[in-house]
């Protein structure tokens, strides 16, 4: 019995040290698949789960983000060292309205029908912002829909990034299948409209979704999107953009209230949204524009569009030509506010642009204004004239033959699809433009002779002096800085760009003139009516004309009819509308 014991306590000791070592076991594989676990519910899930915690974790986002190049605080114009302290991915307020959860069912085609390439063209973008791009994209999409992201490098200084890049994603995607990673990098800088349509072109995917490489999703932004594509083959949308802030990177609420259009110089601008009685602010509506250019289109819908258009350079008035063409030629552009995208509006361009022949002003503005003259002949038909008023300089812009006038490939689009003419956008997409349109009775410089009449800069070069300086004199028309005036319609003002209206003095004898604020008091901005008679400016209220009798000397006098100093074109007379 004694000779059993040690034996037998041995069985057990063994026992135990195998029970420990299979509970270390258990207990280190549970450790891991929580580890995994929690992995994937912070990328994959979409779950925001413990809010607040800021810094989530991705094996290997230290090391990628520690690799980015030294540079200043203007380089990349907004906070580097912040947005490399934020983590991958962090938890973002819900800004849609709260019936977008609650109301809405969204009917979602099926997955098979309803692939999206998501296309990311960047230049000089930082690790930690493409990564927080692409990771709350991947995060927040659900993984039947996200069929592929294409990244386009276009041209970066860092240039081991994509390398690096797909290294990382290869590691924490592994188990995802179903993405696919392009990365294509252009040797030499080709802008943001010809990386977009090569990134469209390699796309196989039903839809586009074209991102900005400083871009945060917001939970469920794509089933919105999705439901109103698969009602329209030929929509287009826009999520509608929560403004981070680049010093702080607070993510706040953007505005439903506010459509995208653009002035009749071709620069973007927000309008103001009307809500009819029954609409309610989180209902998709229509947009003249794209708000910004963060928007998703059907991809046969883009490439039968010809994409955008690839004679335009760098960056600039690509997104505004697009809705132009979408509109004109059948389709149709909304902005859906249950689908939340933060997008930072950096403060001035994070680029430089190349060169340009125009070598007095900046390269960003002559590359601007080559754009949008490439706009204006293209679509804006007779309305081009308003362009070029308000942007004479485009004038002198040499294009290439086939860009002149309807240059061929849009003049064949237009055919093919037998788009509208631009007097059509007008009236059926922006009624902001057209009003704008018809306020106007001229615009423009304002010629006497050889000379044009041009408003002095400051009132107080007025008063300073005893003698009292003219308001307005007449100057060179080539001077840069040359008044362009506008004579409005209704009120008979004649208005310079900065709302300073040609007027009369009251009581004045002899009538003396002024260049005071555009009044809307009903009897002081009787002093400020002009008519047009023929080439003559009659002021309403004196019935005396704008004369120029002496070199420069502008004065009223009585009409003369065909007196040379009384007669005054305007680069733009517009002809009454009926
Ligand atoms: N971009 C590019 N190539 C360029 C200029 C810009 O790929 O030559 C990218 C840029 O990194 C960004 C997108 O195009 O992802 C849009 O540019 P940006 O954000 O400056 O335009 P904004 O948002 O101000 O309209
Ligand atoms: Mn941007």
């Amino acid at each position: 019995m004694s000779g059993c014991m040690p034996l037998q306590r041995l069985h057990l000791c063994m026992i135990c040290a195998l029970c420990f070592v299979v509970c270390q076991f258990v207990f280190l594989l549970v450790l891991l698949q929580r580890e995994t676990f929690t992995g994937r519910l912070l990328l994959f899930d979409g779950g925001d789960h413990g809010k607040g915690k800021d810094e989530r974790r991705l094996f290997g986002w230290r090391e990628f983000i520690s690799h980015t190049p030294e540079q200043s605080a203007a380089f990349y114009q907004y906070n580097l060292q912040l947005s490399d302290r934020v983590g991958a991915v962090r938890w973002l307020p819900r800004t849609r309205h709260e019936s977008c959860d609650s109301q809405r069912t969204y009917s979602l085609p099926h997955a098979s029908r309803a692939k999206v390439s998501v296309v990311i063209s960047f230049h000089n973008e930082a690790r930690s912002m493409l990564l927080r791009t692409i990771i709350s994209l991947i995060s927040r999409t659900p993984e039947d829909y996200l069929h592929e992201l294409i990244l386009i490098d276009d041209a970066s200084q860092d240039v081991s990034l994509l390398d690096d890049l797909k290294k990382l994603m290869a590691k924490v995607y592994a188990t995802r299948g179903r993405l696919t990673l392009i990365c294509l990098r252009n040797v030499r800088r080709q802008g943001l409209i010809w990386s977009r349509n090569r990134g469209a072109e390699a796309a196989t995917g039903h839809f586009l979704l074209f991102l900005d490489s400083h871009c945060e999703v917001n939970e469920a932004w794509l089933e919105p999107l999705l439901d109103r594509l698969a009602l329209n083959a030929t929509l287009a949308v826009s999520p509608l953009l929560d403004p981070i802030d680049p010093t702080t990177l607070r993510y706040s609420k953007g505005n439903e209230l506010l459509k995208g259009g653009f002035d009749w110089s071709l620069h973007f601008h927000w309008l103001k949204r009307e809500l009819s009685a029954k609409e309610a602010p989180e209902q998709p509506y229509p947009s003249p524009a794209f708000a910004g250019g963060v928007l998703m289109i059907s991809r046969d819908w883009f490439l039968k569009l010809r994409g955008f258009n690839s004679r335009l350079k760098i960056w600039g008035g690509e997104s505004i030509e697009l809705a132009i063409k979408l509109w004109l030629c059948g389709g149709q552009i909304e902005i859906v506010p249950c689908s939340r995208i933060g997008h930072i509006f950096r403060p001035r361009h994070a680029f430089d642009f190349p060169p340009q022949f125009d070598h007095e002003s900046s390269a960003a503005l002559a590359t601007y204004l080559h754009n949008s003259k490439i706009i204006a002949e293209s679509w804006l038909d007779e309305y081009k004239n308003m362009f070029y008023v308000l942007k004479p300089a485009a004038r002198q812009i040499p294009l290439l033959p086939t860009d002149q006038e309807e240059d061929h490939p849009t003049r064949q689009l237009k055919l093919e699809l037998q788009c509208h003419r631009f007097d059509w956008y007008l009236r059926h997409v922006s009624p902001e433009l057209k009003a704008h349109f018809n306020e106007l009775a001229a615009m423009g410089t304002l010629k006497n002779g050889h000379r044009c009449l041009h408003a002095r800069r400051t009132d107080t070069d007025m008063d300073t002096d005893s003698e009292v300086k003219l308001p307005v004199i007449l100057d060179s028309c080539y001077l840069n800085d040359i008044t362009h005036w506008r004579l409005l319609r209704q009120s008979g003002q004649l208005s310079t760009a900065t709302e300073r209206c040609l007027g009369v003095e009251e009581n004045s004898q002899p009538p003396r003139l002024t260049l005071n604020a555009c009044s809307r008091h009903k009897t002081r901005k009787k002093a400020q009516r002009w008519l047009r008679r023929g080439t003559q400016l009659v002021h309403n209220e004196t019935h005396l004309c704008l004369d120029n009798p002496l070199k420069n000397q502008l004065v009223l006098s009585p009409c003369r009819s065909l007196a040379a100093s009384q007669s005054f074109q305007f680069a733009l007379e517009i002809e009454k509308q009926t």
